[in-house]
């Protein structure tokens, strides 16, 4: 049987501080491989957390957390760091482009963070992040700089970016929350698809109708993630 993409074992993260906030309450949770999670909660309620901990952008202060069987709490920093770059793409609220680099130079700048294609000539890792924007229906953007995309085609060049290292997992913190309802809706039928081609997808959104795409929604309230019953 093949591990989980995703287990918590009583994972948990508390910040210090006086007093000190439990941002992550200590809980249990397994996503299988192929999964679409998606998780809702109100502002402050620990989302960001929970998905910085999955992300292995943060450190549980609690648990053992293991990614697709690989218990992260034994790794050195490189390796998470190398772990996380093979493994997990982002997909944030705010797109995070670089804004003086075309489309096609925000994906090739990326790829030079990743194990496979860090090496690669300029021109190879172009030619791969073209290949990747035109997978995301951008063929005709390659070009252009962030300024000159509307916020939906500025997701998708994230979308790309995220993608370029093949990771197994894809987090996405409320990726539709800049766009307007048509624009968001082609993003989220984007990330359809990428759920329909094998990828597992834990997606945050405050948006109980972006939520609802997800096979299974997870609630957080005061740092505490519970499951619904099943719908
Ligand atoms: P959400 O994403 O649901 O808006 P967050 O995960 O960002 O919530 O925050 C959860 C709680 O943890 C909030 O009370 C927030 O103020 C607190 N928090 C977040 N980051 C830190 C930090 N670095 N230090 C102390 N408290 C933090």
């Amino acid at each position: 049987m093949t591990a989980p993409a995703v287990e918590f074992r009583g994972v948990g993260l508390t910040y210090d501080g006086s007093p000190p906030v439990e941002a992550f309450k200590a809980c249990d949770l397994v996503v299988r491989h192929g999964e679409y999670v998606t998780v809702t909660g109100p502002s402050g309620s620990g989302k960001s957390t929970f998905l910085n901990i999955a992300g292995l952008l943060d450190t549980p202060t609690t648990g053992r957390y293991l990614l697709a069987g690989i218990d992260t709490a034994a790794l050195s920093d490189r390796d998470r760091t190398a772990l996380r770059g093979s493994r997990i793409g982002f997909v944030f609220q705010s797109f995070h482009l670089l804004p003086h680099r075309s489309a096609t130079e925000n994906v090739a700048l990326a790829m030079l963070y990743t194990r496979e294609h860090g090496h690669q000539a300029h021109a190879a890792r172009h030619e791969q992040a073209r290949e990747a924007l035109v997978r995301v229906g951008l063929g005709s953007r390659l070009d252009a700089l962030p300024g000159k995309l509307s916020g939906g085609e500025r997701q998708r060049v994230a979308i790309a970016r995220a993608l370029i290292g093949r990771p197994s997992l894809l987090l996405c913190d409320e990726p539709t929350g800049n766009l307007d309802t048509v624009t968001a809706e082609s993003v989220l039928g984007l990330i359809d698809e990428l759920h329909s081609h094998g990828m597992t997808i834990i997606l945050i959104s405050h948006d109980p109708e972006v939520a609802a795409r997800g096979q299974r929604t997870l609630t957080i309230r005061d740092g505490a993630l519970t499951e619904p019953a099943a719908r």
